[in-house]
């Protein structure tokens, strides 16, 4: 057969590393450094945001207060507490002809400390947790953690706080079961060998001056973090603690080739859409960037893409238009690009991957139109004109582009953020990065398809 023909027909597969010029893998190597340095300051979804408003009011984005008015090229945020944050650009078409979203979440599995999180048993204090997401519990053990979070004292000073991420920081761990000892242990299922309630948290050992006795360790770690942070055990309540891996991000692989870190779910494709919102200074559709949280665990919540935070902003957008505009004619005219990470084919898991339609690493970004079991159930399963129009963006922009699956029909399922686009009338359809080792503690996604991410984004916000 002629070639030509030939090359028409097939939509083969093409490897980053071929289909990447000299210059695009330079450029992708540069680019990661920077994702490097924002991954090691944004392990939680509050982190995130602080990092991702710091670096739009360096562009002038301003906080949005209802009452402004708005025209071409201005520069707005809005953060629901802190923890979600939607950006938007104003472009040189009218409001009313909708905008280019590009969505994606900012929380990552975790453990989070319970409302009384402090305990004492022979002789050893621990924090007591509940995760948060879909974890595998044994993962957690054995490694070292940090612990983050956000406190709301009782005279309401607010505080972020830190600990085990500078080189002289103490860190914390989970105790595992030494192998000499885990005859029963072995012999369990997997999501049986740690139940989620051992997975506490070793806070210390020492009693508290002056102090003997069962508490004394206890009240220890309490006077601890009073000298600290003035906090007392009743200031645990309302405080968001989360204990996180405290490894940094770096490069992966003696080629460099990838990135590894915490929380690539879903940082690694929340970075690519900022970078590419920021980097379209005039788009002719308004340009409109989400940061969101809770996507983790099913959305809800103020800062969760199920609350009315989003829908309200966009409709105070449209009311400071001063246009006819209802955001329900500017939602059925917008366009979403869900930015969600998806499954990469793995060699030594052949059994639950689809061998011919799952992504993999270095070949590009996914696009992918369903994630789901028992027949596509609670999935978004875009449309044929969504879908087109999203290829064509691609396509002439020369993006490296690939479809997912999401693992063999029936292995087993997740979500994203697309179906509460469409739940609004938007219409829209996932576009992410492949990721190794989803949901544990260190993920690990290829530079190429961070990069490419970067660029399909910044040709989605450019759309005309
Ligand atoms: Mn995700
Ligand atoms: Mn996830």
């Amino acid at each position: 057969m002629d070639s030509d023909i030939k090359d028409k027909l097939l939509f083969p597969r093409k490897d980053a590393s071929v289909f990447m010029g000299r210059e695009d893998i330079k450029a992708a190597d540069e680019y990661c450094k920077a994702y490097i340095s924002f991954l090691n300051t944004a392990k939680t979804e509050r982190e995130a945001v602080s990092a991702a408003v710091a670096l739009a009011e360096k562009e002038g984005f301003i906080p949005w207060k209802k009452g402004m008015k708005i025209k071409s090229g201005d520069k707005v945020y809005f953060s629901r507490r802190g923890k979600a944050v939607v950006f938007c650009t104003i472009g040189k078409k009218s409001f009313a002809s909708g905008l280019s979203i590009v969505a994606s979440h900012i929380d990552s599995p975790r453990l989070d400390l319970k409302m009384q999180p402090l305990y004492e048993d022979s002789g050893m204090a621990f924090f007591d947790t509940h995760y948060y997401g879909n974890v595998k519990p044994y993962q957690w053990t054995g490694i070292p953690l940090a612990l983050h979070g956000f406190i709301v004292r009782e005279d309401g000073r607010e505080l972020a706080i830190q600990i085990g991420e500078k080189p002289d920081d103490p860190r914390f761990f989970i105790a595992d079961l030494l192998p000499h000892l885990a005859e029963e242990q072995m012999k369990k299922p997997v999501k049986d060998a740690v139940p989620a309630e051992n997975l506490d948290v070793l806070a210390g050992l020492n009693a508290a001056p002056g102090e003997s006795g069962t508490g004394a360790v206890k009240l220890n770690i309490l006077r601890l973090l009073y000298e600290k942070y003035g906090i007392t055990e009743k200031d645990l309540v309302s405080a968001e603690l989360s204990v996180v891996p405290a490894f940094s991000a770096s490069e992966l692989g003696l080629d460099r080739s990838m990135v590894g870190a915490y929380g690539q779910d879903d940082k690694v494709c929340a970075y690519p859409g900022l970078t590419a919102f920021l980097s379209v200074k005039e788009p002719e559709y308004a340009a409109c960037l989400v940061l969101a949280d809770k996507e983790e665990t099913g959305s809800l919540g103020i800062s969760g893409m199920q609350s009315a935070f989003f829908p309200n902003f966009i409709n105070e957008l449209a009311e400071a238009a001063g246009e006819s505009a209802n955001a329900r004619e500017v939602f059925s005219n917008s366009f979403c690009v869900s930015a969600d990470v998806n499954a990469s084919w793995y060699p030594l898991y052949k059994e639950a991957f689809d061998k011919y339609g799952d992504a993999k690493l270095n070949h590009g970004v996914i696009l992918f139109r369903y994630w789901g079991q028992r027949g596509k159930e609670n999935t978004n399963d875009a449309d044929a004109q969504t879908v087109a129009a999203l290829i064509k963006i691609l396509d002439e922009a020369d993006i490296l582009w690939q479809t997912g699956e999401g693992g063999k029909v029936d292995a087993g399922s997740s979500g994203t953020l697309s179906r509460f686009f469409t739940s609004l009338d938007v219409p829209s359809i996932d576009l992410g990065v492949p990721l190794l080792s989803m949901h544990s503690p260190f993920e690990g996604a290829a530079k190429a398809d961070i990069y490419m991410a970067h660029r399909a984004f910044t040709a989605f916000f450019k759309r005309n």
